[in-house]
């Protein structure tokens, strides 16, 4: 592959990347570059920087140092108006699920559409049909959801994470919550979605979760990427 044919490949590219909260440094100069449907894990124990990662890509933190590119838009570059143009290339997945209590799980996913402009009922309605029959929810649609499990709930944020069709997919610690059919079901999901063309980045504490993939791994300590985790790094409870 020549260089142009490689920055085309490319989804994602950190440079030099450091985060920081006053004297408290999440990352510090990180550099690594994801290629259009690659399938990623970023891992490292509590407090190494993962999910601050996750919260730059999609803009829920600014970057205070180096260059990130997504898809083409600089973060550095990118104004308050323009940060939807951005969202609407990102799926989230939390580990808290972050589903909005007093909807529906149908209104939650519809909602991604709605926000994104979609004026269709009909459209809407299908497209959120088809991803609650993906993800196995289809008799769920008019619950709201506390009323599900961790691991109904966790599928609804993959359908509302799919529902918009994003090129990239960001899960931080999808599975930290649920048992370990749920956590199962959830990254067959993930990999439904990779399936499909996304790009899919993981960030997970449990290093037992990737051993059973082959996939590629980003290792982060202390806001650092390592080549690969020291002892004082494999934190498995
Ligand atoms: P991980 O997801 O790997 O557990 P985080 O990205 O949550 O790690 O945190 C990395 C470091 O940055 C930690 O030391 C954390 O306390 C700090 N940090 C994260 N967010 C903030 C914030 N909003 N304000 C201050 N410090 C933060």
């Amino acid at each position: 592959m020549n260089a142009i044919d490689a920055l085309d490949n490319q989804i994602i590219r950190f440079h030099g990347v450091t985060k920081h909260f006053g004297e408290t440094y999440a990352l510090r100069d990180l550099t690594f570059e994801v290629r259009k449907n690659d399938f990623l894990f970023i891992t490292g124990p509590s407090g190494a920087g993962k999910s601050t990662l996750i919260k730059l890509l999609y803009m829920g933190e600014r970057i205070s140092d180096g260059y990130a590119i997504i898809d083409g838009m600089n973060l550095s570059r990118i104004g308050r108006r323009q940060i939807p143009q951005l969202r609407r290339k990102i799926g989230v997945i939390f580990q808290d699920f972050k589903l909005i209590a007093n909807r529906t799980v149908f209104q939650n996913v519809a909602l991604v559409m709605e926000v994104a402009g979609f004026k269709s009922r009909s459209v809407i309605r299908q497209r959120v049909e088809d991803l609650l029959e993906l993800v196995g929810l289809p008799h769920q649609a008019d619950a709201y959801p506390p009323t599900l499990s961790g691991g109904e709930k966790q599928r609804a944020a993959v359908a509302r994470a799919m529902v918009g069709k994003p090129r990239i997919i960001l899960a931080d610690e999808p599975t930290a919550s649920l048992d370990p059919d749920a956590s199962e079901r959830v990254l067959q999901l993930l990999r439904a979605a990779h399936a499909r063309g996304a790009t899919v980045l993981i960030t997970t504490h449990d290093t037992r979760l990737l051993s059973r993939f082959d996939a590629r791994v980003i290792y982060l300590e202390s806001g650092r990427r390592v080549d690969a985790p020291s002892a004082a790094g494999n934190v498995n409870d």
